[in-house]
């Protein structure tokens, strides 16, 4: 029997009803059975966390208590656990091994979390539907027709599926809330520098956050408490104490000031989403949260903000890849093959023209010859070339357009500017209200392959998701209410940096109308 909340596990443990190894075994057994069909592990670790809790189990016969003892996790496949691959959906890291923890792994480690495997994702987190994985889509676990959201599709499938207790993602524009909307379960976005980033594969470091999905806020607040707070191995990691987030949890919304940012409710957002909304604010407003308008008057230029700034910092990120460091390399030999054939026609195509006296044509295959790059610069692009995916290929392409000379004033240094009116809008509006509310997404989950062809309209997904990145607020989505087409509908909660708490103590009131209702 699998208690899917860590709440209820916990509770069993105290009991004595069940034991980390009778945990993870019930896990196991549910990943055996249906990762097939949704796709969600890139790997399983079924003898390292069996033994794991086994070691667990022994620990607390011994009388020791940790905090999280048999919480079970899956780990989105871009941070590092020591010894076992971290991919990133790619073929760049296929064969890859971390030699360290990520901090946080660490820290939930030490905690008593055991983990269960590494979760499928978009390439390098780039993407809204994981699609866009070396190890191919994952499938959404209410309708496997349909997308899961991404980037981190793997880790909301995981806890929507039964499949552990709670999985960590990344969000650098939306990649923990999204999914999470899409598959109806809870994701925290924390305040950029709440919680370390040492042990992620950066995608866009001034973007890029770590966070859990689960099933209710006890859970979320149980492991953010753990994975919070200053790390000297990442220097973006924040002094700033953790506060007790599961005190806060049951204040309720009144008194609480919530605002509803105009431009989130505009042209583009599904009715069926606005209505399930609506209801909830309504709902809200009844349990004695005051309601008002607000406008973020920036909002409009979020996406392309974003699109121009993380495409920047990933084309600086990822230059690291060159097969030489890191992971994938080109086979040598076959592009010293290549390179020598080439040569040997350019020399006999010079030969051929200087008999004839064609000189324009010996000319040019001079010139080629003379712009033939060395074996080393050849070996980097074949091994990106065949390392990344298209969607990786196109945002490298595009950083390096914004940051080129000539162009990086009018891209990358006015989008930086622009970032800054966006956080400006934001901390305007939290002088009035306490938190804000808005829609997660614009529209429910679509199927799989619909938007493959339209990198903008997969991009727009981001509309809602992708300002909190910008200004490095917090954001939380929970499930609030239902579509008429049966998806559960995302509501997304706001708050000003580290408040957190905040968020988690509105999200459970959502969440338990949403229940109620
Ligand atoms: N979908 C967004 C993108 O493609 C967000 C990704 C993320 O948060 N990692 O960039």
């Amino acid at each position: 029997m699998t208690y899917l909340t860590y709440g209820a596990a916990r509770e069993a443990l105290a009991r004595g009803e069940t034991s980390c190894e009778a945990l993870v075994s019930s896990f196991l057994e549910k990943i055996e059975a249906e990762n097939d069909r949704l796709n969600v592990f890139i790997s399983v670790d079924a003898e390292g966390a069996r033994a794991q809790a086994r070691a667990l189990d022994a620990r607390r016969a011994r009388g020791e208590d940790l905090p999280l003892a048999g919480m079970v996790v899956a780990v989105k496949d871009v941070i590092c656990i020591r010894g076992q691959r971290v991919t990133c959906a790619s073929r760049m890291l296929e064969n890859f091994t971390s030699l360290y923890d990520a901090t946080v792994i660490e820290r939930l480690r030490a905690a008593g979390v055991l983990f269960i495997g590494k979760t499928n994702c978009d390439e390098f987190a780039m993407g809204s539907s994981n699609e866009n994985s070396h190890f191919g889509p994952v499938r959404n676990p209410l309708d496997p027709d349909y997308v899961p959201g991404g980037s981190s599709g793997g880790s909301a499938a995981a806890v929507a599926a039964g499949m552990c207790h709670v999985a960590l993602g990344s969000d650098t524009g939306g990649s923990i809330r999204q999914p999470a909307a899409f598959c109806g379960v809870m994701g925290l976005k924390p305040t950029y520098g709440r919680v370390s980033r040492y042990g992620l594969v950066a995608y866009a470091s001034s973007f890029d956050c770590i966070g859990p999905f689960a099933r209710d806020v006890d859970d979320l607040a149980a492991v953010l408490a753990v994975m919070a707070g200053q790390d000297p191995n990442d220097a973006t990691s924040a002094p700033v104490p953790v506060p007790d987030y599961r005190a806060a949890l049951d204040g309720g919304v009144a008194g609480l000031r919530i605002g509803l940012p105009k431009e989130y409710f505009g042209e583009g957002l599904d009715e069926g989403i606005r209505a399930a909304i609506e209801q909830q604010v309504a709902r809200l407003e009844t349990a004695g949260a005051t309601v008002r308008d607000v406008s973020l008057p920036h909002t409009p230029y979020g996406i392309a903000t974003y699109y121009i700034l993380t495409t920047a910092e990933a084309s600086s990120n990822l230059a690291r890849y060159d097969g030489v460091r890191y992971g994938y390399r080109a086979d040598e030999q076959a592009v010293r093959r290549a390179m020598k054939a080439e040569r040997e026609a350019l020399e006999a195509a010079l030969r051929a023209a200087e008999e004839a006296g064609d000189d324009a044509a010996a000319a040019e295959a001079r010139a080629r010859l003379d712009a033939q790059e060395s074996l080393l610069d050849r070996l980097y692009a074949q091994t990106r070339t065949e390392g990344f995916g298209s969607e990786v290929k196109r945002r490298i392409m595009l950083g390096t357009y914004v940051l080129s000379s000539g162009y990086y004033d009018a891209y990358y240094a006015r989008a930086q500017r622009v970032r800054t009116l966006i956080r400006r809008d934001f901390e305007r509006a939290f002088e009035t209200v306490d938190v804000l509310l808005t829609p997660a997404t614009p529209t429910p989950p679509f199927r799989l392959g619909e938007k493959l062809d339209d990198p903008l309209s997969m991009y727009l997904n981001d509309v809602y998701t992708v300002t909190a990145n910008l200004a490095g607020i917090p954001g939380l989505v929970v499930p609030g209410g239902r579509h008429p087409e049966g998806f559960p509908v995302g509501v997304q909660l706001l708050g000003p940096h580290f408040e957190e708490a905040r968020l988690l103590r509105a999200g459970a009131a959502v969440a338990h109308q949403a229940t109620t209702a």
